[in-house]
């Protein structure tokens, strides 16, 4: 197929959208009022970098506001333009309704090179735009809470919400109108891995379904499994580490901005990052082998392919040459829709993305119900459970007449901490996600991938939603 005829983002969210509803029964016009975006907002603000004024143009669309407040990140990056923001937009409304975020989809995008300006320069250009949306009343607890994403982070969480502070210093719920901040600011514990750490779920997950891997003839477990990663900012570190020390894992290549790497042995995925910051570069690391192009990492044989960077990654082009078992989409729209196709006819797995990484959103809904509560998760029955975990283990020392180290006693007799609840939610509700999906398939045997399933199920909700205010009844 020629390049003319690849969709772009937001036509491949739209055409898997398509697919989707023809397997509800959702009335058509509320399917097009769900598909289309509710708010766009477009600015162009001038912010002094060095001597000369630049003019900074960016965006935040609103997708749905079915839900309030509208969540979604805040992207920083040269390609930003508008109908990227509306395709992350979208997925963020279906991502959230599938994973039972009690949120309408948002997105905000930027359109500079991070790596062009200095932290102050960043500083002032986040500032401004966090202003605009303060003017504008797109910024709040209860209206649209930013978080970050590719090229943004929880410092620039911690500007924003220093700036909306400056405006609404005495609303009480203020820390609430953003997620991923530093846990020194309000932020919560866990937030900065839970991308990753979902996306490892999300994996292990469709690696436990026999019934599913049995007919694409793959063997369950992940132990020993081969992973290739494009990309190692925050999802795909995260998802590597953990894939490699939770799910033994074998990373066996990894790529990046400046090229790619390979090894039959396996890549440790930590020593990796230390090499990258020392030399600036992950080429070259002892052990493994550069690879002659950076897209090489995209077609090498493997059990599970992660593309962690950005969209339209595998297209029409390359697909064909893909050569994993399961493509796992941490990133938001890696695989266009015609390359979706491609690896179907082919006998690919592809987890998609609304699902897979909907771990950071998850942990962010964490977060803004922490802001809220104005308390830390595990505060109040943290000692509790401790104290009666251990007159339990106490009691059976004293009946069985045998006892434990204090060491093991402690491992027994453990309450909760923020930490801990914040991975057991996610971990639950990324398996609670899987079985919607699947139960779906079951239900609907003409749904035989897994994201036109999670489209379906998202869809219902969101429609049923739109029902339960009386709208479309
Ligand atoms: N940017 C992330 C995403 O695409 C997180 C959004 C959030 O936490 O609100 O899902």
């Amino acid at each position: 197929m020629s390049k003319k005829t690849e969709p772009n983002f937001y036509e491949s969210v739209q055409q898997n959208f398509d697919r989707a509803a023809q397997f509800t029964s959702i009335p058509t016009g509320l399917l097009q009022q769900i598909k289309v975006c509710n708010s766009v907002y477009y600015m162009q603000f001038p912010v002094k970098i060095g001597k000369d004024y630049q003019v900074i143009e960016a965006f935040r669309v609103q997708h749905s506001h079915h839900r309030l407040p509208t969540k979604g990140g805040i992207r920083f990056s040269q390609k930003v333009n508008q109908e990227e923001v509306m395709a992350l937009a979208s997925l963020m409304t279906y991502k959230c309704a599938l994973v039972d975020v009690p949120f309408g989809g948002a997105k905000g995008g930027v359109k500079i090179s991070p790596r062009e300006y200095t932290a102050d320069q960043l500083q002032k250009i986040t500032r401004r735009y966090t202003t605009e949306l303060v003017r504008k009343n797109f910024i709040g607890p209860g209206i649209d809470v930013p978080a970050p994403d590719y090229g943004t982070g929880s410092r620039e969480m911690a500007w924003i919400l220093d700036t909306y502070l400056t405006f609404k210093g005495g609303e009480i719920d203020a820390a609430g109108c953003v997620t991923g901040k530093p846990v020194s600011q309000n932020g919560i514990r866990g937030r900065d891995e839970a991308t990753g750490r979902g996306v490892y779920y999300g994996i292990r997950e469709v690696l436990n379904d026999r019934s599913l891997l049995k007919k694409y003839g793959i063997e369950p477990g992940t132990e020993g499994k081969t992973m290739a990663i494009q990309g190692l900012g925050n999802v795909g570190y995260h998802t590597g580490k953990i894939a490699q020390t939770e799910g033994d894992f074998k990373i066996i290549s990894v790529a990046e901005y400046e090229g790619a790497i390979y090894s039959e042995k396996g890549i440790d995925i930590d020593e990796l990052v230390k090499h990258r910051k020392k030399t600036g570069s992950i080429l070259d690391f002892p052990g493994t082998v550069n690879l002659d192009q950076r897209k090489k990492t995209l077609e090498i044989a493997c059990d599970v392919l992660v593309p962690a960077a950005l969209e339209n990654q595998i297209r029409s082009d390359n697909a064909r040459r893909v050569k994993a078992k399961i493509v796992a989409e941490a990133a938001n729209g890696p695989v266009t829709a015609t390359a979706n196709d491609i690896l179907l006819k082919k006998g690919v797995i592809i987890i998609p993305d609304m699902y897979l990484n909907a771990g950071g959103v998850t942990v962010s809904y964490f977060e803004w119900l922490k802001n809220l509560s104005h308390m830390r998760f595990g505060r109040m029955e943290k000692r509790f459970d401790q104290n009666t975990y251990l007159n339990l283990v106490n009691l059976i020392e004293r009946q069985s007449g045998r006892s434990i180290t204090q060491k093991e006693k402690s491992i027994i007799a453990r309450g909760a901490d923020e930490i801990d609840l914040v991975r057991s939610g996610l971990e639950e509700t990324m398996v609670t996600a899987y079985h919607q999906i699947r139960e779906v398939m079951m239900r609907k045997p003409k749904v035989t991938d897994l994201r036109s399933a999670a489209f379906v199920n998202a869809l219902g909700k969101v429609a049923s939603d739109y029902m339960n205010m009386g709208i479309f009844p």
